[in-house]
Protein backbone atom coordinates (compact mmCIF):
# COMPACT_ATOMS: atom_id res chain seq x y z
CA UNK A 1 0.00 0.00 0.00
CA UNK A 2 1.33 3.80 -0.63
CA UNK A 3 2.86 5.63 1.75
CA UNK A 4 2.14 9.06 2.21
CA UNK A 5 3.68 12.17 3.91
CA UNK A 6 2.00 13.74 6.95
CA UNK A 7 0.99 17.25 6.55
CA UNK A 8 3.98 19.13 8.18
CA UNK A 9 3.97 22.35 9.95
CA UNK A 10 6.16 23.74 6.75
CA UNK A 11 3.65 22.32 4.52
CA UNK A 12 0.63 24.16 6.57
CA UNK A 13 2.03 27.02 6.15
CA UNK A 14 2.68 26.79 2.41
CA UNK A 15 -1.04 26.51 2.59
CA UNK A 16 -1.37 29.18 4.41
CA UNK A 17 0.72 31.70 1.68
CA UNK A 18 -1.59 29.75 -0.80
CA UNK A 19 -5.39 30.67 -0.04
CA UNK A 20 -4.40 33.09 3.40
CA UNK A 21 -4.98 31.72 6.93
CA UNK A 22 -9.01 32.20 6.83
CA UNK A 23 -9.00 29.32 4.17
CA UNK A 24 -7.01 26.53 6.10
CA UNK A 25 -8.31 24.43 8.94
CA UNK A 26 -6.27 22.21 11.31
CA UNK A 27 -7.64 22.18 14.64
CA UNK A 28 -9.26 18.72 15.51
CA UNK A 29 -12.70 20.07 16.47
CA UNK A 30 -13.58 21.70 13.25
CA UNK A 31 -12.01 18.59 11.07
CA UNK A 32 -14.17 16.25 12.67
CA UNK A 33 -16.97 17.13 10.23
CA UNK A 34 -14.85 16.48 7.07
CA UNK A 35 -14.29 12.81 7.93
CA UNK A 36 -17.02 11.66 6.61
CA UNK A 37 -20.30 12.58 3.99
CA UNK A 38 -23.84 10.84 4.43
CA UNK A 39 -22.26 7.39 4.89
CA UNK A 40 -22.53 6.98 8.59
CA UNK A 41 -20.72 3.22 8.64
CA UNK A 42 -17.77 4.78 10.92
CA UNK A 43 -15.47 1.89 9.17
CA UNK A 44 -15.50 4.49 6.24
CA UNK A 45 -14.44 7.70 8.46
CA UNK A 46 -11.39 9.03 8.11
CA UNK A 47 -9.63 12.40 9.75
CA UNK A 48 -8.05 14.89 7.50
CA UNK A 49 -4.74 16.55 8.35
CA UNK A 50 -6.12 19.85 7.26
CA UNK A 51 -9.00 21.68 5.14
CA UNK A 52 -8.35 23.92 2.59
CA UNK A 53 -10.69 26.38 0.73
CA UNK A 54 -9.43 27.70 -2.79
CA UNK A 55 -10.91 30.48 -3.58
CA UNK A 56 -10.34 30.50 -7.52
CA UNK A 57 -8.71 27.78 -9.61
CA UNK A 58 -4.55 28.87 -9.34
CA UNK A 59 -5.26 28.17 -5.83
CA UNK A 60 -5.91 25.00 -7.02
CA UNK A 61 -3.17 24.42 -8.96
CA UNK A 62 -0.72 25.57 -6.61
CA UNK A 63 -1.97 22.95 -3.56
CA UNK A 64 -2.05 20.27 -6.29
CA UNK A 65 1.58 20.85 -7.31
CA UNK A 66 2.33 21.19 -3.14
CA UNK A 67 0.57 17.49 -2.67
CA UNK A 68 2.60 15.98 -5.70
CA UNK A 69 5.72 17.64 -4.26
CA UNK A 70 5.48 16.64 -0.64
CA UNK A 71 3.19 13.31 -1.43
CA UNK A 72 0.03 14.33 0.40
CA UNK A 73 -2.89 13.06 -0.65
CA UNK A 74 -5.70 15.07 -1.66
CA UNK A 75 -9.37 14.76 -1.34
CA UNK A 76 -11.65 17.15 -3.15
CA UNK A 77 -15.07 17.81 -1.56
CA UNK A 78 -18.60 19.36 -2.55
CA UNK A 79 -21.29 19.37 0.66
CA UNK A 80 -20.43 16.20 1.77
CA UNK A 81 -24.00 14.82 0.97
CA UNK A 82 -22.36 11.76 -0.66
CA UNK A 83 -23.65 8.48 0.22
CA UNK A 84 -20.25 6.26 -1.11
CA UNK A 85 -17.52 7.80 1.30
CA UNK A 86 -16.13 9.33 -1.68
CA UNK A 87 -15.29 12.68 0.05
CA UNK A 88 -14.15 11.41 3.11
CA UNK A 89 -10.23 11.06 3.01
CA UNK A 90 -9.12 7.51 3.42
CA UNK A 91 -5.45 8.12 3.70
CA UNK A 92 -5.64 11.70 5.81
CA UNK A 93 -3.91 14.63 4.10
CA UNK A 94 -5.60 17.37 3.13
CA UNK A 95 -9.41 17.86 2.23
CA UNK A 96 -9.66 20.14 -0.58
CA UNK A 97 -12.99 22.02 0.01
CA UNK A 98 -15.07 24.02 -3.43
CA UNK A 99 -17.46 25.45 -1.50
CA UNK A 100 -16.02 28.84 -1.50
CA UNK A 101 -16.13 28.53 -5.70
CA UNK A 102 -19.67 29.49 -5.55
CA UNK A 103 -20.43 31.53 -8.53
CA UNK A 104 -22.80 31.29 -11.33
CA UNK A 105 -20.25 33.26 -14.03
CA UNK A 106 -22.57 33.32 -17.11
CA UNK A 107 -26.09 32.57 -17.50
CA UNK A 108 -26.61 32.66 -21.52
CA UNK A 109 -30.59 32.08 -21.78
CA UNK A 110 -29.68 32.83 -25.34
CA UNK A 111 -27.59 29.83 -26.41
CA UNK A 112 -28.87 27.85 -23.97
CA UNK A 113 -26.11 27.50 -21.75
CA UNK A 114 -24.47 28.41 -17.50
CA UNK A 115 -21.07 28.48 -16.37
CA UNK A 116 -20.90 27.75 -12.89
CA UNK A 117 -18.22 27.38 -10.46
CA UNK A 118 -17.98 23.92 -8.26
CA UNK A 119 -19.52 25.22 -5.58
CA UNK A 120 -22.77 26.52 -6.51
CA UNK A 121 -25.60 24.90 -4.92
CA UNK A 122 -27.36 22.29 -7.46
CA UNK A 123 -30.85 24.03 -6.46
CA UNK A 124 -29.22 27.38 -7.35
CA UNK A 125 -28.65 26.12 -10.67
CA UNK A 126 -32.20 25.27 -10.84
CA UNK A 127 -33.84 28.32 -9.64
CA UNK A 128 -31.16 30.77 -12.17
CA UNK A 129 -32.19 28.79 -15.24
CA UNK A 130 -36.27 29.22 -14.40
CA UNK A 131 -35.67 32.54 -13.46
CA UNK A 132 -34.38 32.70 -16.77
CA UNK A 133 -37.39 30.65 -18.75
CA UNK A 134 -35.50 27.72 -18.70
CA UNK A 135 -34.78 24.29 -17.24
CA UNK A 136 -31.35 22.84 -15.80
CA UNK A 137 -32.53 18.88 -16.29
CA UNK A 138 -30.21 17.34 -13.37
CA UNK A 139 -32.29 16.88 -10.37
CA UNK A 140 -30.72 15.03 -7.74
CA UNK A 141 -33.36 14.29 -4.52
CA UNK A 142 -30.28 16.18 -2.52
CA UNK A 143 -30.46 19.24 -4.34
CA UNK A 144 -30.72 21.77 -2.12
CA UNK A 145 -27.22 20.96 -0.21
CA UNK A 146 -25.05 18.78 -2.98
CA UNK A 147 -22.76 21.37 -5.39
CA UNK A 148 -22.52 20.73 -8.69
CA UNK A 149 -19.27 19.67 -8.46
CA UNK A 150 -19.62 16.93 -6.75
CA UNK A 151 -22.32 16.40 -9.07
CA UNK A 152 -20.43 16.15 -12.17
CA UNK A 153 -17.54 14.15 -10.25
CA UNK A 154 -20.40 11.71 -9.15
CA UNK A 155 -22.75 11.86 -12.94
CA UNK A 156 -25.55 12.26 -9.95
CA UNK A 157 -28.81 10.58 -11.46
CA UNK A 158 -32.15 12.05 -9.84
CA UNK A 159 -35.67 12.19 -10.31
CA UNK A 160 -35.56 13.69 -13.82
CA UNK A 161 -32.97 11.47 -15.53
CA UNK A 162 -35.18 8.57 -17.44
CA UNK A 163 -35.81 11.70 -19.68
CA UNK A 164 -32.92 14.03 -19.91
CA UNK A 165 -30.58 11.34 -18.62
CA UNK A 166 -28.18 12.04 -15.73
CA UNK A 167 -25.39 14.76 -14.64
CA UNK A 168 -23.02 13.78 -17.83
CA UNK A 169 -25.39 13.97 -20.24
CA UNK A 170 -26.12 18.12 -18.65
CA UNK A 171 -22.22 19.64 -19.33
CA UNK A 172 -20.94 20.86 -22.46
CA UNK A 173 -17.35 21.40 -20.86
CA UNK A 174 -15.52 21.02 -17.53
CA UNK A 175 -12.63 22.63 -16.58
CA UNK A 176 -10.05 20.70 -13.86
CA UNK A 177 -6.95 20.82 -12.39
CA UNK A 178 -4.97 17.63 -13.41
CA UNK A 179 -3.81 15.64 -10.83
CA UNK A 180 -0.03 17.20 -11.52
CA UNK A 181 -1.52 20.77 -11.32
CA UNK A 182 -2.12 21.65 -14.83
CA UNK A 183 -5.44 23.45 -15.58
CA UNK A 184 -7.11 22.76 -18.64
CA UNK A 185 -10.42 22.97 -20.37
CA UNK A 186 -12.41 19.36 -21.48
CA UNK A 187 -15.05 19.51 -24.15
CA UNK A 188 -16.65 22.61 -25.24
CA UNK A 189 -19.87 24.26 -26.68
CA UNK A 190 -20.09 21.70 -29.18
CA UNK A 191 -23.10 19.18 -30.15
CA UNK A 192 -20.44 17.15 -31.68
CA UNK A 193 -16.86 16.07 -31.43
CA UNK A 194 -14.97 13.26 -32.57
CA UNK A 195 -11.42 14.52 -32.12
CA UNK A 196 -9.78 12.11 -29.88
CA UNK A 197 -11.33 10.84 -26.43
CA UNK A 198 -13.77 11.96 -24.62
CA UNK A 199 -11.77 13.78 -21.86
CA UNK A 200 -14.47 15.53 -20.33
CA UNK A 201 -16.86 12.00 -19.99
CA UNK A 202 -14.02 10.60 -18.49
CA UNK A 203 -13.83 13.31 -15.43
CA UNK A 204 -17.48 13.10 -14.94
CA UNK A 205 -18.17 10.15 -12.83
CA UNK A 206 -14.59 9.85 -12.01
CA UNK A 207 -15.27 10.57 -8.16
CA UNK A 208 -12.30 13.19 -7.53
CA UNK A 209 -9.48 10.71 -8.32
CA UNK A 210 -8.96 12.29 -11.95
CA UNK A 211 -9.37 15.98 -11.78
CA UNK A 212 -10.55 18.76 -9.93
CA UNK A 213 -13.15 20.24 -11.51
CA UNK A 214 -13.20 24.15 -11.00
CA UNK A 215 -15.66 25.49 -13.39
CA UNK A 216 -18.19 23.60 -15.99
CA UNK A 217 -20.47 24.81 -18.40
CA UNK A 218 -23.76 22.97 -18.46
CA UNK A 219 -26.77 22.49 -20.70
CA UNK A 220 -30.18 24.64 -20.62
CA UNK A 221 -33.20 23.78 -22.14
CA UNK A 222 -36.80 25.13 -22.88
CA UNK A 223 -39.14 24.64 -20.39
CA UNK A 224 -42.05 22.42 -20.69
CA UNK A 225 -45.16 24.55 -20.98
CA UNK A 226 -47.57 21.77 -19.58
CA UNK A 227 -46.57 19.63 -16.61
CA UNK A 228 -48.58 16.87 -14.53
CA UNK A 229 -47.54 14.51 -11.67
CA UNK A 230 -49.88 11.24 -11.11
CA UNK A 231 -49.46 8.70 -8.30
CA UNK A 232 -50.63 5.21 -9.19
CA UNK A 233 -51.15 3.55 -6.29
CA UNK A 234 -50.75 -0.38 -6.38
CA UNK A 235 -51.34 -3.49 -4.18
CA UNK A 236 -47.83 -4.80 -3.84
CA UNK A 237 -44.63 -4.45 -5.61
CA UNK A 238 -44.93 -6.73 -8.19
CA UNK A 239 -48.25 -4.56 -10.12
CA UNK A 240 -46.25 -1.61 -9.50
CA UNK A 241 -42.64 -2.51 -11.07
CA UNK A 242 -44.69 -4.72 -13.48
CA UNK A 243 -45.95 -1.26 -14.65
CA UNK A 244 -43.07 0.28 -15.72
CA UNK A 245 -41.83 -0.95 -18.32
CA UNK A 246 -45.25 -0.36 -20.36
CA UNK A 247 -45.27 3.01 -19.20
CA UNK A 248 -41.78 2.91 -20.60
CA UNK A 249 -42.81 1.72 -24.54
CA UNK A 250 -46.15 3.83 -24.70
CA UNK A 251 -44.60 6.95 -25.63
CA UNK A 252 -45.96 8.99 -22.64
CA UNK A 253 -42.62 9.81 -22.34
CA UNK A 254 -42.23 10.26 -18.46
CA UNK A 255 -39.72 12.73 -16.54
CA UNK A 256 -40.10 11.03 -13.73
CA UNK A 257 -40.97 7.72 -13.25
CA UNK A 258 -40.49 7.32 -9.25
CA UNK A 259 -41.39 3.83 -6.68
CA UNK A 260 -41.69 3.86 -3.15
CA UNK A 261 -42.48 1.11 -1.51
CA UNK A 262 -44.94 0.44 1.38
CA UNK A 263 -42.16 0.62 4.40
CA UNK A 264 -40.65 3.65 2.10
CA UNK A 265 -44.05 5.44 2.41
CA UNK A 266 -44.28 4.50 6.12
CA UNK A 267 -41.06 6.04 6.92
CA UNK A 268 -41.59 8.84 5.32
CA UNK A 269 -45.21 9.50 6.94
CA UNK A 270 -43.59 9.16 10.14
CA UNK A 271 -40.94 11.35 9.56
CA UNK A 272 -42.49 14.43 8.03
CA UNK A 273 -45.56 13.68 10.74
CA UNK A 274 -47.86 13.41 7.46
CA UNK A 275 -50.50 10.76 6.00
CA UNK A 276 -50.64 9.85 2.79
CA UNK A 277 -53.34 7.78 0.34
CA UNK A 278 -53.86 4.23 1.02
CA UNK A 279 -50.61 4.48 3.66
CA UNK A 280 -51.53 1.39 5.28
CA UNK A 281 -51.04 -1.07 2.03
CA UNK A 282 -50.09 1.22 -1.09
CA UNK A 283 -46.84 1.21 -3.08
CA UNK A 284 -46.41 4.20 -5.32
CA UNK A 285 -45.11 4.87 -8.90
CA UNK A 286 -45.15 9.17 -8.91
CA UNK A 287 -45.49 9.65 -12.62
CA UNK A 288 -44.68 12.87 -13.97
CA UNK A 289 -45.38 13.96 -17.46
CA UNK A 290 -44.90 17.52 -19.54
CA UNK A 291 -46.00 18.66 -23.04
CA UNK A 292 -46.56 21.08 -25.00
CA UNK A 293 -49.97 21.39 -25.62
CA UNK A 294 -53.36 20.89 -23.40
CA UNK A 295 -54.00 18.08 -25.64
CA UNK A 296 -50.91 16.55 -25.49
CA UNK A 297 -50.82 16.01 -22.00
CA UNK A 298 -54.25 15.09 -21.67
CA UNK A 299 -53.54 12.37 -24.35
CA UNK A 300 -50.71 11.10 -21.71
CA UNK A 301 -52.97 11.13 -18.97
CA UNK A 302 -55.32 8.87 -20.91
CA UNK A 303 -52.81 6.24 -21.45
CA UNK A 304 -51.02 6.14 -18.64
CA UNK A 305 -54.66 5.61 -16.69
CA UNK A 306 -54.91 2.68 -18.85
CA UNK A 307 -51.46 1.31 -18.48
CA UNK A 308 -51.71 1.42 -14.78
CA UNK A 309 -55.50 0.62 -14.31
CA UNK A 310 -54.78 -2.60 -16.47
CA UNK A 311 -51.45 -3.75 -14.53
CA UNK A 312 -53.87 -3.77 -11.09
CA UNK A 313 -53.48 -0.45 -9.73
CA UNK A 314 -55.88 0.50 -6.41
CA UNK A 315 -55.92 3.67 -7.48
CA UNK A 316 -54.80 6.63 -9.85
CA UNK A 317 -54.67 9.92 -8.47
CA UNK A 318 -53.81 13.88 -8.96
CA UNK A 319 -51.56 13.79 -5.95
CA UNK A 320 -50.66 17.32 -3.88
CA UNK A 321 -47.82 17.61 -6.00
CA UNK A 322 -45.62 19.49 -3.59
CA UNK A 323 -46.58 16.84 -0.56
CA UNK A 324 -45.12 13.79 -2.67
CA UNK A 325 -42.64 14.81 -3.72
CA UNK A 326 -41.48 16.49 -0.09
CA UNK A 327 -42.01 12.34 0.97
CA UNK A 328 -39.78 11.01 -2.01
CA UNK A 329 -37.08 13.54 -1.32
CA UNK A 330 -37.33 12.74 2.55
CA UNK A 331 -36.43 8.78 2.43
CA UNK A 332 -32.86 9.14 3.05
CA UNK A 333 -33.37 11.83 6.27
CA UNK A 334 -36.38 9.63 7.52
CA UNK A 335 -33.89 6.43 7.74
CA UNK A 336 -31.21 8.12 9.20
CA UNK A 337 -33.33 9.46 11.62
CA UNK A 338 -34.87 5.84 12.78
CA UNK A 339 -31.55 4.67 12.73
CA UNK A 340 -28.44 5.31 12.13
CA UNK A 341 -27.19 2.63 11.64
CA UNK A 342 -28.68 1.24 8.32
CA UNK A 343 -26.89 1.42 4.89
CA UNK A 344 -28.74 2.89 1.46
CA UNK A 345 -27.53 0.11 -1.18
CA UNK A 346 -27.90 1.78 -5.26
CA UNK A 347 -28.21 -1.27 -7.61
CA UNK A 348 -28.57 -0.58 -10.93
CA UNK A 349 -30.10 -3.44 -13.44
CA UNK A 350 -31.67 -3.36 -17.05
CA UNK A 351 -35.15 -2.08 -16.73
CA UNK A 352 -36.45 -5.12 -18.42
CA UNK A 353 -35.27 -7.38 -15.20
CA UNK A 354 -36.56 -4.88 -12.85
CA UNK A 355 -39.34 -6.75 -11.79
CA UNK A 356 -37.35 -10.25 -11.27
CA UNK A 357 -34.53 -8.28 -9.44
CA UNK A 358 -36.76 -6.49 -7.18
CA UNK A 359 -38.07 -9.75 -5.98
CA UNK A 360 -34.75 -11.49 -5.60
CA UNK A 361 -33.56 -8.28 -3.53
CA UNK A 362 -36.46 -8.43 -1.19
CA UNK A 363 -36.01 -11.96 -0.83
CA UNK A 364 -32.28 -11.75 0.12
CA UNK A 365 -33.01 -9.56 2.58
CA UNK A 366 -35.93 -11.96 3.80
CA UNK A 367 -33.10 -14.60 3.99
CA UNK A 368 -31.01 -12.65 6.47
CA UNK A 369 -33.75 -11.49 8.62
CA UNK A 370 -33.29 -7.91 7.49
CA UNK A 371 -35.10 -4.98 7.17
CA UNK A 372 -35.03 -3.97 3.60
CA UNK A 373 -37.40 -0.26 2.19
CA UNK A 374 -37.16 0.45 -1.49
CA UNK A 375 -37.66 3.79 -3.56
CA UNK A 376 -36.29 3.58 -7.10
CA UNK A 377 -35.59 5.59 -10.16
CA UNK A 378 -37.83 2.96 -11.73
CA UNK A 379 -37.26 4.68 -15.16
CA UNK A 380 -33.77 3.93 -14.88
CA UNK A 381 -33.67 1.01 -12.99
CA UNK A 382 -31.96 2.02 -10.44
CA UNK A 383 -32.45 1.02 -6.91
CA UNK A 384 -32.25 2.14 -3.56
CA UNK A 385 -33.03 -0.74 -1.36
CA UNK A 386 -31.86 0.71 1.96
CA UNK A 387 -30.89 -2.11 4.94
CA UNK A 388 -31.61 -1.52 8.22
CA UNK A 389 -30.50 -2.38 11.15
CA UNK A 390 -33.49 -3.94 12.40
CA UNK A 391 -32.46 -7.23 14.89
CA UNK A 392 -28.84 -7.43 13.92
CA UNK A 393 -27.04 -6.00 16.83
CA UNK A 394 -24.46 -3.38 16.12
CA UNK A 395 -21.10 -5.80 17.33
CA UNK A 396 -22.57 -8.01 14.33
CA UNK A 397 -23.47 -4.92 11.72
CA UNK A 398 -20.39 -4.66 9.51
CA UNK A 399 -20.34 -8.52 8.99
CA UNK A 400 -23.95 -9.06 8.76
CA UNK A 401 -24.09 -6.10 6.16
CA UNK A 402 -21.07 -7.82 4.34
CA UNK A 403 -22.62 -11.11 3.81
CA UNK A 404 -26.10 -8.89 2.18
CA UNK A 405 -24.47 -6.58 0.09
CA UNK A 406 -22.33 -9.58 -1.24
CA UNK A 407 -25.26 -11.69 -1.89
CA UNK A 408 -27.07 -8.41 -3.34
CA UNK A 409 -24.28 -8.20 -5.75
CA UNK A 410 -23.95 -11.80 -6.82
CA UNK A 411 -27.10 -11.71 -7.77
CA UNK A 412 -27.08 -8.13 -9.87
CA UNK A 413 -23.73 -8.91 -11.87
CA UNK A 414 -25.39 -12.12 -12.53
CA UNK A 415 -28.41 -10.52 -13.92
CA UNK A 416 -25.90 -7.53 -16.18
CA UNK A 417 -26.34 -5.06 -13.37
CA UNK A 418 -23.55 -3.07 -11.48
CA UNK A 419 -23.61 -1.90 -8.11
CA UNK A 420 -24.05 1.77 -8.17
CA UNK A 421 -26.14 3.69 -10.50
CA UNK A 422 -25.90 6.87 -9.51
CA UNK A 423 -24.48 7.46 -5.86
CA UNK A 424 -20.62 6.24 -6.83
CA UNK A 425 -18.37 3.43 -5.43
CA UNK A 426 -16.21 5.50 -3.76
CA UNK A 427 -14.52 3.88 -0.33
CA UNK A 428 -17.88 2.56 0.37
CA UNK A 429 -18.36 -0.06 -3.01
CA UNK A 430 -14.19 0.14 -3.17
CA UNK A 431 -13.82 -4.25 -2.49
CA UNK A 432 -16.80 -4.47 -4.08
CA UNK A 433 -15.37 -3.38 -7.42
CA UNK A 434 -12.31 -5.57 -6.86
CA UNK A 435 -14.56 -8.51 -6.37
CA UNK A 436 -17.18 -7.76 -9.10
CA UNK A 437 -16.06 -5.97 -11.67
CA UNK A 438 -14.60 -7.51 -14.92
CA UNK A 439 -10.99 -8.15 -14.47
CA UNK A 440 -10.05 -6.15 -17.63
CA UNK A 441 -11.97 -3.37 -17.26
CA UNK A 442 -10.40 -2.73 -13.61
CA UNK A 443 -7.08 -2.94 -15.10
CA UNK A 444 -7.68 -0.65 -17.60
CA UNK A 445 -9.38 1.72 -14.90
CA UNK A 446 -6.20 1.34 -12.75
CA UNK A 447 -3.79 2.15 -15.94
CA UNK A 448 -5.70 5.42 -16.85
CA UNK A 449 -5.33 6.79 -13.08
CA UNK A 450 -1.84 5.55 -12.92
CA UNK A 451 -1.05 7.76 -16.19
CA UNK A 452 -2.74 10.37 -15.05
CA UNK A 453 -1.86 10.72 -11.33
CA UNK A 454 1.79 9.65 -11.60
CA UNK A 455 2.38 9.94 -7.59
CA UNK A 456 -1.29 9.02 -6.64
CA UNK A 457 -2.14 11.86 -4.43
CA UNK A 458 -5.98 12.93 -6.11
CA UNK A 459 -8.18 11.11 -3.75
CA UNK A 460 -6.52 7.75 -3.63
CA UNK A 461 -8.49 4.68 -2.01
CA UNK A 462 -11.61 5.62 -4.09
CA UNK A 463 -13.08 3.54 -6.29
CA UNK A 464 -10.46 1.08 -6.12
CA UNK A 465 -6.91 0.66 -5.13
CA UNK A 466 -3.43 0.48 -6.73
CA UNK A 467 -1.66 -2.35 -5.37
C1 LIG B 1 -30.98 12.73 1.02
C2 LIG B 1 -30.06 12.43 -0.15
C3 LIG B 1 -30.60 12.26 -1.40
C4 LIG B 1 -29.78 11.98 -2.49
N1 LIG B 1 -30.33 11.83 -3.73
C5 LIG B 1 -29.54 11.60 -4.79
C6 LIG B 1 -30.12 11.45 -6.11
O1 LIG B 1 -31.32 11.55 -6.31
N2 LIG B 1 -29.26 11.19 -7.12
C7 LIG B 1 -27.90 11.09 -6.94
O2 LIG B 1 -27.18 10.87 -7.91
N3 LIG B 1 -27.35 11.22 -5.72
C8 LIG B 1 -28.11 11.48 -4.66
N4 LIG B 1 -27.56 11.61 -3.41
C9 LIG B 1 -26.10 11.48 -3.25
C10 LIG B 1 -25.32 12.83 -3.34
O3 LIG B 1 -26.13 13.92 -3.00
C11 LIG B 1 -24.74 13.00 -4.73
O4 LIG B 1 -23.76 12.00 -4.95
C12 LIG B 1 -24.11 14.37 -5.00
O5 LIG B 1 -23.77 14.47 -6.36
C13 LIG B 1 -22.88 14.65 -4.14
O6 LIG B 1 -22.58 16.03 -4.22
P1 LIG B 1 -21.73 16.74 -3.07
O7 LIG B 1 -21.51 18.16 -3.48
O8 LIG B 1 -22.33 16.54 -1.75
O9 LIG B 1 -20.35 15.94 -3.21
P2 LIG B 1 -19.46 15.24 -2.08
O10 LIG B 1 -20.24 14.27 -1.31
O11 LIG B 1 -18.74 16.28 -1.31
O12 LIG B 1 -18.40 14.48 -3.00
C14 LIG B 1 -18.80 13.39 -3.79
C15 LIG B 1 -17.61 12.93 -4.66
O13 LIG B 1 -17.29 13.93 -5.61
C16 LIG B 1 -15.93 14.34 -5.48
N5 LIG B 1 -15.93 15.79 -5.72
C17 LIG B 1 -16.72 16.73 -5.14
N6 LIG B 1 -16.49 17.94 -5.67
C18 LIG B 1 -15.52 17.76 -6.61
C19 LIG B 1 -14.83 18.64 -7.51
N7 LIG B 1 -15.11 19.94 -7.59
N8 LIG B 1 -13.89 18.10 -8.32
C20 LIG B 1 -13.60 16.79 -8.29
N9 LIG B 1 -14.21 15.92 -7.46
C21 LIG B 1 -15.15 16.41 -6.64
C22 LIG B 1 -15.52 13.94 -4.07
O14 LIG B 1 -14.14 13.70 -3.99
C23 LIG B 1 -16.34 12.67 -3.87
O15 LIG B 1 -15.68 11.56 -4.44
C24 LIG B 1 -28.37 11.87 -2.30
C25 LIG B 1 -27.83 12.05 -1.03
C26 LIG B 1 -28.66 12.32 0.04
C27 LIG B 1 -28.04 12.51 1.40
Amino acid sequence: MKQYNKCSEGIIKDLITIVGEKNVITDIARLAPYSQDEVTDERFHHLPEAVVFPENREQVAQIIRLANREVIPVTPRGAGTGLAAGAAPMYGGIVLSLEKMNRIVEVNSEHLYMVVEPGVRTQDIQKAASDAGLLYAGDPSSGENCLIGGNIATNAGGNKAVKYGTTRHQVYSVEVVTPTGEITELGGLLNKSTSGYCLEQLIIGSEGTLGVITQATIKLMPLKIYKMDFLAVFPDAETAIGSVYKLMKAGVDPTSLEYMDNEAINVCARYLKESYPFQQEGNYLIITVESDTEDELDAKAVRIDEICNCNGAIAMLVPDSKKIWTARRAFGDANREECYIHSPEDMVVPVKQLPYAMKQFMQICREHQALGRVVAHAGDGNVHLTIMQGQICAENWAAKIDEIVNDLLTFTYSIGGRMSGEHGVGSKRKKWMHKFADPVQLRMMQAIKQALDPVGILNPGTIFELE
